[in-house]
């Protein structure tokens, strides 16, 4: 006879790899406290496969530092953290978190893009959501709004998105998560989970699971979108 947590503990045989979708790495993201080195190795050593790094892109240049300062800092931590992924065995993907800052300060979580589209993706960053969608996103990239029901987000049109972030885990702010999975929910939206790692001590209290490791952002984005995952919290499958 199974039990939830016999199921629990059969599902995740069935999907062993283990992904971080939502992490963030110091200077290029001026919140965290984490070097791209140390963050790959803490999730590595917390039992993941892989992590995606997804540093704040924000091009408001009037009152930060200049597009190319920025861009430079946002490539080299992720040098840093292929690097250290590579001495580890651990994937990491290349992703990024947009905010269209001059309409909302919504954040976006953004996978399926070249280093030589950055300065592009950052021009667009003047602009909103929908020229965004409309002018710029490829098909095969995946843009998730990240943490919806945060204090100050504001809900899109949902068409212009591949995802939401329900399950968004960060331990500093109230995500209401459960609100955010009954909105995916009656928007038909795939649910993604995310721990928006910041500050040391926090990894490994969710993942996105896989049947396979995928090899690279393409194959990552299709796991997504075709909603083969499963949703991890606190060591138990979401069901
Ligand atoms: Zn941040
Ligand atoms: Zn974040």
């Amino acid at each position: 006879m199974y039990n939830p947590k016999t199921i629990s503990e059969e599902l995740k045989k069935l999907y062993p790899y283990r992904t971080e979708l939502h992490a963030h790495s110091s200077p290029a993201s001026g919140c965290s406290e984490v070097k791209a080195d140390d963050l790959v190795r803490t999730f590595h050593e917390a039992g993941y496969d892989a992590i995606a790094i997804t540093n704040h892109l924000i091009s408001d240049t009037e009152h930060a530092e200049s597009k190319e300062k920025a861009l430079d800092k946002f490539k080299k931590d992720l040098y840093l953290a292929y690097e250290t992924g590579d001495k580890l065995g651990m994937k990491v993907y290349t992703g990024a978190e947009l905010r269209f800052y001059k309409h909302s300060d919504n954040d976006y979580l953004f996978y399926g893009f070249t280093f030589d589209e950055l300065p592009d993706i950052f021009d667009y960053l003047n602009t909103n959501l929908e020229t965004f969608v409309k002018e710029y996103k490829k098909k095969d990239s995946l843009l998730i709004q990240a943490h919806p029901f945060r204090n100050g987000m504001i809900r899109m049109n949902q068409d212009l998105l591949d995802a939401v972030e329900a399950f968004n885990v960060h331990q500093n702010h109230n995500s209401r998560v459960a609100v955010a999975a009954k909105y995916a929910a009656e928007h038909g939206k795939i649910m993604t989970v995310g721990s928006d790692y910041h500050h040391p001590g926090f990894a490994g209290i969710s993942a996105t699971r896989t049947k396979l490791l995928p090899k690279d952002e393409a194959e990552l984005i299709k796991v997504i979108k075709n909603d083969d995952f499963l949703i991890e919290i606190g060591g138990r499958i979401l069901l």
